[in-house]
């Protein structure tokens, strides 16, 4: 089914500007991608950036400020079990607002941050050529509908390396190429988490799909598992990947199943194995 799209046209009633709402057929995977300055240095101090001197910033900051970069980093037991615990949490969020501050204040984030603006021109106009390839590839390997929401990219340049869905319809994209198509397949990859549950099974569904199928059908070649010498997907789900290969080579020439039904029949082969 197609996806309703809301946009404003701007029809000149004379000398008066008249705007109407209109609905709009819309058949496209729509993502919007956005920069979070906060998000992007956080992001950074917690999982590196590629950058020179960033380490060194980080260090600075923890010996400066570790009350609240324990608290960033979702470390409540040092954060919180002391003696004296009734200051903490004002003491820490003082840190964090500091840390935050003299942070983003640095070359080092200035780089980061005009970094992932280019970047974000590139991978905007990369879905933007491709996302029709895409849509279309997607639908034909899991033969349902897409969602239609409108999904919120939050960029984080090639100098930091993360991959996330964050729910209601948001996810966070920044790596480099390391291989062709490489984003779109993560994009893809990122997108399809809010149709499955986190199950490694609904998990490595998802990798058979985009990391693999669809990384194979954009590059017009390549093997599964693997590209450009590097493993791909996750270690943990290789495995069980792996194992369901015949059949999701079955699934994938057999085009009256969907991938709900795929799922539903890998699931109950892992419940009652004897069958
Ligand atoms: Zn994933």
């Amino acid at each position: 089914m197609p996806k309703l799209r809301c946009v404003y046209t701007d029809l000149k009633d004379h000398s008066k500007r008249t705007y109407f709402l209109l609905m709009v057929y819309n058949n496209y995977m729509e993502l919007k991608f956005v920069i979070s300055k906060q998000g992007l240095f956080i992001t950074a101090l917690l999982k590196n950036a590629d950058i020179k001197g960033w380490v060194d910033l980080q260090n600075t900051l923890w010996d400066k400020y570790r009350l609240g970069y324990q608290l960033l980093q979702g470390n409540s037991y040092n954060v919180f079990i002391t003696e004296t615990s009734q200051d903490v949490l004002e003491k820490a969020i003082e840190e964090v607002k500091l840390l935050m501050e003299e942070g983003m204040k640095t070359a080092e984030f200035n780089k980061l941050l005009q970094t992932a603006q280019e970047y974000k021109k590139w991978l905007e106009n990369e879905w933007l050529i491709n996302k029709e390839k895409v849509e279309k590839e997607l639908k034909e390997i899991i033969r349902t509908d897409l969602p239609k929401d409108i999904f919120t990219v939050y960029v984080m340049g090639n100098l930091v390396h993360i991959g996330r869905h964050l729910g209601d319809h948001k996810v966070v994209w920044g790596h480099k190429e390391d291989w062709p198509n490489y984003s779109l397949v993560y994009l893809a990859h990122e997108y399809l988490h809010s149709m499955f549950s986190y199950s490694d099974l609904d998990h490595a569904v998802i990798e058979l799909i985009a990391d693999n199928e669809l990384r194979i059908r954009l590059n017009q070649g390549g093997e599964y598992f693997t590209c450009n010498g590097k493993d791909v997907g996750h270690d943990n789900l290789r495995e069980l990947e792996k194992s369901m290969l015949p059949a999701w080579s079955a699934y994938l020439y057999n085009k009256s199943m969907d991938i709900r039904r795929f799922l539903v029949d890998q699931k109950a082969k892992i419940d009652n194995p004897e069958k």
